[in-house]
């Protein structure tokens, strides 16, 4: 089959319905009395519906999910001489956020399955030095957070839950983002709750660490303006933004539902190629994640041509492992291995799997991969 144009990874019209919304909350937020662009009510009113979702004492909104892991690590006291173990294979930030605060990244295997990191390689790079763990959800599946949560327990650790990929995932009927001390989100725009620009959260239980998040992301400010308690940063909120996000939360289930449905249907057409040498994600919702939808695949070059001469766009989530990263080479110990990092690395691809996709494109993706494995 041939078709005109690509589908693509992803949604191009992300927001096509909001487009008005947005354009009103512009005249909006532009024109109140006060001119607050920043950490206004508006922030303060979405953290609150979001920590309501999540059943989450605090809710702290950023500038990024990256800022968060920052902010997280920093209000923790991670810094220099400390080690954070983190996956061998996953994005940059989980790396460059804990150099940022001075601290050492101890990379760690992942489930060669899964591809989350494998509780195992954790618990084996735990040194006397180590102050936090700082697993991540995958694409697709989240990670064992109740084991992270036994071997954090058992070492006295801080856990920090990277769940930037992962929010509206829920593992054991706890969502993610709350079964770290601390987990996180980012709203840039393609992650499922994305926003129309930069964002992100910290959401926590624990009082202390909200308040030293807040603290954190203005200058360190507490209570009064130009007092700063600590070093802090500038990683403030947008009331644009706040507005938005808080029009587009009563969407977001359906959002959510469309985007697991799409990933239950792939799965289903996906689970009897694995003699083909395609292996998609565990069956069932328990700790899924629909950010994108990833598989593995023995030869994922020349299924990733396929998909293009077919016209489906998808995208290699990563092609190295961390430790293998040039920014990151300092931080790989001579003739220490990640042999399922690297595995993954070479073997995973993602298919779209954003709620606008139609359901004649979610066949039109799936049947180009089946056809690919029969071939
Ligand atoms: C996207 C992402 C981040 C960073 O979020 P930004 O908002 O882009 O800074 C951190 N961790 C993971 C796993 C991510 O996928």
């Amino acid at each position: 089959m041939t078709r005109q144009g690509t589908i693509p990874f992803f949604a191009p019209d992300l927001f096509e319905d909001d487009r008005d919304v947005l354009l009103d909350l512009v005249r909006a937020t532009g024109t109140v009395p006060g001119q607050k662009f920043i950490l206004g009510e508006r922030t303060a009113a979405f953290e609150d519906a979001l920590a309501e979702t999540l059943g989450a004492a605090h809710v702290v909104a950023c500038s990024s999910g990256t800022s968060a892991l920052t902010l997280v690590l920093t209000a923790m006291g991670v810094g220099p001489g400390d080690e954070v173990i983190v996956p061998a294979y996953g994005c940059a930030p989980l790396g460059n956020t804990v150099v940022e605060v001075g601290a050492t990244p101890v990379f760690a295997d992942v489930d060669p399955l899964t591809t989350v990191v494998d509780p195992a390689c954790v618990e084996a790079a735990v040194t006397s030095r180590t102050k936090a763990l700082m697993p991540a959800h995958m694409f697709s599946v989240m990670a064992d957070m109740p084991a992270m949560r036994e071997i954090a327990g058992r070492h006295g650790l801080r856990l920090v839950e990277d769940s930037a990929v992962a929010q509206g995932g829920v593992l054991d009927g706890r969502p993610a983002g709350t079964w770290g001390e601390a987990g996180v989100f980012s709203f840039v725009q393609v992650k499922t709750f994305g926003t129309a620009g930069e964002g992100g959260a910290v959401v926590t239980d624990d009082p202390e660490l909200a308040r030293a998040v807040r603290a954190l992301r203005n200058h360190g400010q507490e209570g009064q303006r130009f007092v700063h308690q600590r070093i802090g940063r500038n990683s403030r909120f947008d009331e644009l933004l706040a507005a938005f996000q808080l029009h587009r939360l009563p969407g977001l289930p359906g959002r959510l539902e469309r985007r697991a449905r799409i990933a239950e249907h792939y799965t289903e057409r996906f689970t009897p190629l694995a003699e083909h040498g395609i292996t998609p994600p565990p069956p069932g919702r328990n700790g899924r994640c629909h950010y994108v939808y990833s598989l593995l695949a023995d030869e994922r070059d020349a299924l990733q041509a396929h998909l293009a001469a077919h016209g489906v766009d998808s995208h290699v989530y990563y092609p190295q492992p961390l430790p293998h990263q040039p920014a990151f080479a300092r931080f790989a110990p001579e003739g220490r291995t990640w042999p399922h990092a690297l595995a993954a690395s070479r073997r995973q691809l993602a298919l779209p799997v954003h709620p606008r996709l139609t359901d004649a494109e979610v066949e039109h993706i799936a049947d180009t991969v089946c056809a690919f494995a029969a071939r």
